[in-house]
C-alpha cells in the first residue's frame, strides 16, 4: 500500500465511525447509474444480442446494424450527459455516480486497517456483488441475458466464463488499482482535464474566520492526491493521461471526502465554521498556500486563473 493510500485509510477509519449525509446520497447516485445501465438494454431502448440476434432499438426488434447504432448513440449520450454535468458542477459523476469509483471504495473497506475478519469478509462480499451487478449491466448491452440459463453448452461456458473473468478483474481493480485508474487512465478523466469544469460549483476553501487548523486531513484523505485547499491553483505535472498545469479542480472527483474529513475534525474541536465546503462558489478562494487568500469571486475561466 502506498503512503498516500495509508494516509487516506487512516482518515477513513475515523470517518467510518460516524454516519454522514454523503453516504445515502452516494448510494442513490450509484443505484441510479446501475439502473440506467440495466434499463437501456433490458427495456429494448438499445441493445445488441450477440447470442440469439434479438437486437433492439426504440423498443422494437431490429437488424444488427441498427441495434449497434443504438448502442453507440447510447454510449455517446452518456458522454454528453456527463459532460453537461461537468460544465455545471465539475466531476460530480466521478464522485457520486461512477461505479468504478464505488468498486474502489469497497476495496478500501476490505483493506481497512483494524477491521475484523468478519468486516473484511462482508466488505469483500459487497464488493464482489457490486462488481457482479456492474458487469452484468454491461453484458446486457451486448447479449440477451437469457443466455445465462437458456444457452447451449458452448454459449453457457463462454458467457459464464467471461462473466467470472470480468467480475474477478473488476473486483481486483477495486482492491489493487483503485484510484490509480482515475488518476492515470480513465478516458473520461482525461477529457475533463481538458475542459474547464465547475465554474459555479465544487470544493472550495473559505477560511475567513481562520477556523482551519492546518491539520492536513483533507490532503491526506484525497484519493487522487490533490490539495483541496488549493484547487484553484495549477497542479503541475500529473501522472498518466492529463493536461499539465490544469487547475486542481479539473482533477477533483467532487467526492466530498475532504469536506467530510474537515467537518469531522472541526466538529471534534468544537469549532465553526467549516472552512472547506462543497457548494456553489462564493467569496474569496485561496489560490496558493504562500499567497494571501485571494479576495476575488471564483474565476470565470482557467485563463483568469493563470493571469
Ligand atoms: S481538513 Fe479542514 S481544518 Fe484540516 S487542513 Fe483541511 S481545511 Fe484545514
Ligand atoms: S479534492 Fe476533495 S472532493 Fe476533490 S477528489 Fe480530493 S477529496 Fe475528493
Amino acid at each position: 500500500m502506498s503512503d498516500q493510500s495509508r494516509a487516506r485509510q487512516k482518515v477513513l477509519r475515523a470517518l467510518r465511525r460516524a454516519s454522514h449525509r454523503y453516504n445515502p446520497r452516494r448510494a442513490v447516485g450509484m443505484a441510479f447509474s446501475l439502473s440506467v445501465l440495466f434499463a437501456v438494454p433490458l427495456s429494448g431502448l438499445a441493445r445488441v444480442d450477440l447470442w440469439s440476434g434479438r437486437h433492439a432499438l426504440l423498443f422494437r426488434a431490429v437488424p444488427f446494424k441498427h441495434g449497434l447504432a443504438g448502442v453507440i448513440v447510447g454510449i455517446a449520450a452518456f458522454y454528453v450527459a456527463t459532460f453537461l454535468v461537468n460544465v455545471g458542477g465539475g466531476r460530480l459523476f466521478c464522485g457520486w455516480g461512477c461505479p468504478i469509483g464505488q468498486v474502489s471504495r469497497f476495496g478500501e473497506a476490505v483493506d481497512q486497517p483494524g477491521a475484523k475478519r468478519g468486516q473484511r469478509l462482508s466488505a469483500s462480499a459487497k464488493g464482489a456483488l457490486f462488481s457482479g451487478a456492474l458487469v452484468l449491466s454491461i453484458f446486457a448491452w451486448w447479449v440477451d441475458l437469457r443466455v445465462f440459463w437458456q444457452g447451449g453448452s458452448a454459449a453457457l461456458a463462454l458467457s459464464w466464463g467471461l462473466m467470472a473473468l470480468s467480475v474477478a478483474l473488476t473486483y481486483a481493480h477495486g482492491r489493487w488499482w483503485r484510484w490509480g485508474f482515475c488518476m492515470t487512465t480513465c478516458p473520461i478523466g482525461l477529457y475533463y482535464s481538458f475542459v474547464s469544469p465547475a465554474k459555479w460549483f465544487g470544493v472550495h476553501f473559505r477560511n475567513e474566520a481562520d477556523s482551519c487548523i492546518e491539520c492536513d486531513l483533507c490532503d491526506n484523505v484525497c484519493p487522487v492526491d490533490l490539495k483541496p485547499r488549493e484547487l484553484m491553483a495549477a497542479t503541475g505535472p500529473r501522472p498518466g493521461l492529463s493536461v499539465a498545469d490544469a487547475p486542481g479542480r479539473n482533477h477533483c472527483l467532487e467526492c466530498g471526502d475532504c469536506v467530510r474529513a474537515c467537518e469531522w475534525i472541526i466538529a471534534q474541536r468544537g469549532q465553526e465554521p467549516v472552512p472547506l465546503l462543497m457548494s456553489f462558489f462564493s467569496g474569496p478562494q485561496r489560490i496558493n498556500q504562500g499567497d494571501e487568500v485571494a479576495a476575488q469571486s471564483p474565476p470565470r475561466s482557467d485563463r483568469e486563473l493563470s493571469a
